[in-house]
């Protein structure tokens, strides 16, 4: 017998219907690229989204076309983040921070017929531009008066959308149909395309929104610091309006002056990588302000050093979230927020716990696994290959042959990670910087957390270096906070609790710079390059 229910296609759509109808008057509030914070509502999102459909429908383009996107956290970026899936189209986010070919090569191999832009982005896309020979035409986020020089060509968004009434109905697709494409960063090889669908993005957000993840509700206002082009905003262009909550969208500027004046804005939830919370951590405390309004942060991405938690919890009163996840998992796998065992625990072990990564929400299905592919045992001592499946977990890369997940559905993250008997993962390296040392792991990030606990390091990367006789060895690289020099001995004495002997670094070096990838993460194929001409080899 087959179930008598409605069955409702979950198409991403739904969401900004939801919001507009019964929160339709919940601020959405925006640094905008021109300078002035604006404000609108879910009801005007909503509006000018279908205006985005009527004008998008106006100059041609089809449903099943894509159409890249390079832009800050605006009102006009959740506009068409809504309006072009809402016209069937799929919406590729790039990150203006990757390198040309990169952008070129993405571009091109989406196929993005169109692109989207905001007016300071201008330079980066008239480069890019003459290497598509496809593209179409470039649409700048703006106003005739802000229009950039640099694309004399390129269409005013403010135009289009004046030219339409908003008297639209949204595409009517199928819910597994394609909605946004973000591509993974590519450390190594070509970067690869992850599709998401409108299902998956719904499916995930619902997942986000649950007390254990996000809790948002609509007595929320949440600043995703965290770029919508980062491994598909964190969910949080879906998960917000689908909790009816408010949102706070900071622009361009990611100083901390200019991020606590819009938390100043009654944000209650954040989220943003562990960089973007050492700097403003730092004025917090030079400016003596406080976080009034402020109950949690989300912190993922990269492992969370613990003196962030420390200082958001004790000095703030602002809970981390501290969460795991990445561009093939919608993003968002893992939150470390609190089991009734881990509220019963003394202080200093819940922070324990809140150095992992958490536990997943329902959807999601993790596994640690040998390289044979046997199952691991859950004693938060024993590493493996963490394993992930679900409906928000990729399946197979854009124009590959073949599906990149076993027969049971698992994805191979690429991460190295323990599971604790309660269920909390703990990630302690990426297979492709695990510390290979006499066929012994030494974990980096671990070695990195007790590095950057020293009061005067600002941050720090271990990488293995090649070695005659133990394959690899550890080597630190440390760089210190401005006018400090805290000194070999000093980072060691830091490491010996809690590292073997033979786990300890050969070489700490203290560096100006340590090199960064495109979404701000270490970059340790760079890095270990940089050791090799050095003469580590
Ligand atoms: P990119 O390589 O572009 O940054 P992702 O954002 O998809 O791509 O990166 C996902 C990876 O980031 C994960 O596989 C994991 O290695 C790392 N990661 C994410 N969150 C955490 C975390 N909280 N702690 C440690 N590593 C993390």
């Amino acid at each position: 017998m087959q179930g008598l229910m409605q069955d409702w296609p979950l198409r991403v759509t739904a969401i900004i219907d939801h919001a507009a109808r019964y929160h339709g008057g919940r601020a959405v509030v925006s640094r905008s690229i021109e300078g002035p914070v604006t404000r609108t509502t879910w009801a005007g999102v909503r509006r000018r989204a279908l205006q985005v459909v009527q004008a998008f429908r106006r100059l041609g383009i089809r449903p099943g076309e894509v159409v890249g996107c390079m832009a800050w956290n605006t009102a006009r970026h959740m506009e068409v983040w809504y309006g072009v899936p809402g016209m069937g189209a799929v919406l590729h986010s790039l990150n203006p921070r990757l390198a040309q070919e990169q952008l070129a090569y993405i571009a091109d191999h989406a196929e993005d017929r169109w692109l989207i832009c905001d007016p300071d982005l201008a330079p980066v896309v008239a480069a890019l531009a003459p290497k598509l020979p496809k593209l179409r035409g470039v649409i700048v986020l703006t106003d005739r008066a802000h229009m950039p020089e640099e694309l004399p060509d390129a269409l005013c968004y403010e135009e289009l959308l004046a030219a339409e009434d908003g008297d639209a109905g949204w595409h009517r697709g199928d819910e597994r149909d394609a909605c946004g494409i973000c591509y993974t960063s590519g450390t190594t090889g070509h970067p690869k395309g992850v599709v998401y669908a409108h299902r998956s993005n719904v499916l995930h957000a619902m997942a986000m929104i649950q007390p254990d993840m996000l809790a948002l509700s609509s007595r929320d206002v949440m600043m995703p610091v965290v770029p919508l082009f980062h491994a598909n905003g964190w969910s949080t262009g879906f998960s917000v309006p689908m909790a009816g909550a408010g949102m706070v969208l900071p622009g361009r500027m990611m100083d901390p002056a200019s991020l606590y004046g819009m938390l100043e804005q009654d944000v209650t939830i954040t989220a943003a990588v562990p960089t973007v919370w050492l700097p403003l951590l730092a004025y917090l405390r030079e400016q003596k302000l406080d976080l009034p309004h402020l109950d949690r942060v989300v912190i993922g991405g990269s492992s969370c050093p613990r003196a962030v938690i420390e200082a958001f919890q004790h000095d703030y009163g602002v809970q981390v979230l501290h969460a795991w996840g990445m561009t093939e998992t919608s993003p968002l796998g893992t939150f470390a927020s609190f089991k009734p065992e881990v509220v019963a625990m003394p202080e200093d072990e819940r922070i324990n716990v809140q150095m992992k990564v958490g536990h997943p929400p329902f959807t999601v299905e993790l596994c640690i696994r040998d390289d044979a592919g046997d199952d691991l045992p859950w004693d938060g001592e024993t590493q493996g290959r963490l394993q992930i499946r679900g409906p928000g977990v990729l399946r197979r890369y854009l124009k590959q042959d073949a599906d990149t997940i076993d027969a049971d559905g698992w994805f191979d993250t690429g991460d190295a990670a323990t599971i604790d008997a309660l269920g909390y993962v703990r990630i302690t390296d990426r297979f492709k910087d695990v510390i290979k040392s006499g066929g012994e792991w030494i974990s980096s990030i671990e070695m990195e957390n007790a590095a950057v606990s020293h009061p005067d390091v600002a941050e720090a990367a271990a990488v293995g270096v090649p070695h005659p006789k133990w394959d690899e060895r550890p080597v630190l690289c440390i760089v210190a906070k401005p006018g400090r020099d805290p000194g070999v001995e000093e980072i060691l004495d830091r490491l010996r609790p809690h590292f073997a002997k033979w786990q300890m670094p050969d070489d700490v070096l203290f560096v100006d710079e340590i090199p960064h990838t495109a979404t701000g993460k270490i970059s340790k194929l760079t890095l270990r390059r940089q050791l090799e001409e050095a003469g580590y080899r």
